[in-house]
């Protein structure tokens, strides 16, 4: 035992010690810095086809399974969008967000993380216009721009579309040449802003091969978000807008559901 002592008196001396430390510290940096040049990442970066669904989620047969369609419009917003994230994501549900261009700016990484998580990303205009009251240049400029703010942020554009309002003529269904997403279940989210209501309209009204509506952009929507899942994880299988219906990148046409 005398010996050991001996042997390691030099790190009781203050001056060497601490060297030791740093050389331990430095050590030890240099090894992250190798493994983060030459290792690949632990959680891969999901897949994505041309037009951006998710070709990596696992593939779930609606028409036997009882599937259910979380969808959410109007954000990113820097407050509740992530709280909506970290719902979904403590519940390893994947959804669909329906943005607005003219919201991108300075949310760029809420948009990122929505992608990197598995969630579809939709079109919802430039600036949540009603289109049936734009001209057909208009309508363009409004889809061409929020392509490009999404294509902007690294993520791939949307194939998605859903109408501000739920407004669409034949002049917009023939000028967005995107696949339409409408809903069949509206809890009302943007109207009551209370989540027990949300809450018990949702119950009320879900359905196999509904698609809900919902608002990232209300405190009050992401209060009752966990609630609802917890209730309705046991009856359905919660899928994104693309899965619910089969999409594929081209499909035209306006879905509101699965019957
Ligand atoms: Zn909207």
């Amino acid at each position: 035992m005398g010996n050991v002592r001996r042997r390691f008196a030099w790190l009781l001396r203050p001056q060497l010690f601490v060297g030791f430390i740093v050389a331990c510290l430095c050590i030890g940096a240099l090894g992250n810095v190798y493994r983060s040049v030459h290792a690949s990442p632990i959680v891969p970066t999901p897949k994505t086809d041309v037009k951006g669904a998710h070709t990596n989620l696992p593939s779930v047969d609606c028409q036997k399974v009882p599937c259910i369609a979380l969808t959410f419009d109007d954000g990113p917003d820097p407050q509740v969008t992530p709280r909506v994230l970290d719902t979904l994501a403590a519940e390893h549900i994947k959804a669909t967000f329906f943005v607005v261009g003219r919201n991108v700016a300075g949310k760029e990484d809420i948009l990122r993380r929505m992608h990197r998580e598995g969630h579809e990303i939709g079109n919802h205009s430039w600036d949540h216009a009603d289109f049936t009251k734009l001209s057909p240049a208009q309508v363009d400029a409004e889809l061409a721009s929020t392509q490009s703010a999404i294509s902007a942020a690294g993520v791939p554009a949307p194939r998605l579309f859903r109408p501000p309002y739920g407004a669409v003529n034949d002049m917009v269904k023939n000028h967005a040449n995107m696949t339409i997403v409408r809903w069949d279940i509206d809890p009302e989210d943007w109207l009551s802003r209370d989540p027990v209501k949300i809450n018990e309209s949702l119950l009320a009204h879900a359905r196999p091969g509904g698609i809900i509506l919902m608002h990232d952009i209300y405190p009050s929507t992401a209060d009752a978000l966990t609630p609802a899942i917890d209730q309705l994880k046991t009856h359905y299988q919660f899928v994104t807008a693309s899965q619910l219906m089969s999409l594929s990148a081209g499909d035209q046409g306006q879905f509101f559901g699965r019957r």
